[in-house]
């Protein structure tokens, strides 16, 4: 129970799912979360099919899911769109994990600056008649929103998983630190940058930064690169 690789991390794939496939077939985790930013030509299932079954698979979305309505719809409409993490806690292999995807947009809320917006029917109800009625864009469904921020922070989990970085990372933000320490979570482990790397903010909180493409166990040791 205790095995420090019965969950595996997975940074950004861009397309490349080879690498925690591989992973997934050697250490043989009881679930896999994935940080965001797959790119996905295809249905998030059918490019996991080889490891579906194996496994419990869990996601968070990063931006680039959102570019396209194509790739947000092999990632929401997927038949993995339930295994969405975002603003949720899930029970996985015996941790209690939230998550949170998306990243920080200056038209929305861009922390430290106060947000733009209480949230989202605020903000469509300021927009002109033709957008009014018309449903957010993916571009405003990719940010991460104030008042939903707020609601994840009076959960309480273990781990939390983020798109974006905390405080420990020069291009992170601190409020993503503030909220792992409302929510009692210890651990951090976060994609978006590119970057492996393990780092101690306040509140003793541990940050694992998982590059694109690497696969990291719960330790934050690098098990897999492409
Ligand atoms: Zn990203």
């Amino acid at each position: 129970m205790s095995r420090h690789d019965r969950i595996l991390f997975a940074g950004d794939p861009h397309g490349n799912f080879k690498p925690l496939i591989a992973a997934v077939h050697k250490h043989r985790p009881e679930a896999v979360v994935l940080l965001g930013d797959y790119d996905l030509d295809l249905p998030l299932d059918i490019c996991l099919q080889d490891i579906i079954g194996l496994t419990e698979i869990w996601w968070i979305a990063g931006n680039h899911d959102f570019e396209t309505p194509g790739k947000y719809k092999n990632l929401f409409h997927s038949a993995l769109a339930d295994k969405c993490l975002h603003l949720r806690v899930a029970d996985i292999a015996g941790l209690r994990i939230a998550g949170l995807g998306g990243i920080f947009l200056g038209r929305v809320w861009y922390p430290p600056q106060p947000p733009k917006w209480r949230n989202k029917q605020h903000y469509l109800y300021q927009q002109p008649p033709h957008v009014k009625n018309a449903e957010l864009s993916l571009k405003y469904q990719s940010a991460i929103w104030h008042d939903e921020f707020e609601i994840l922070k009076k959960l309480k989990a273990d781990i939390l998983v983020s798109h974006e970085a905390p405080g420990s990372h020069r291009h992170g933000f601190s409020v993503i630190g503030d909220l792992a320490a409302a929510m009692g979570a210890k651990h951090i482990f976060h994609g978006h940058l590119h970057e492996n790397y393990a780092r101690t903010i306040k509140n003793n909180i541990h940050v694992f930064g998982v590059a694109n493409m690497a696969v990291t166990d719960l330790l934050g040791n690098t098990l897999s690169e492409p």
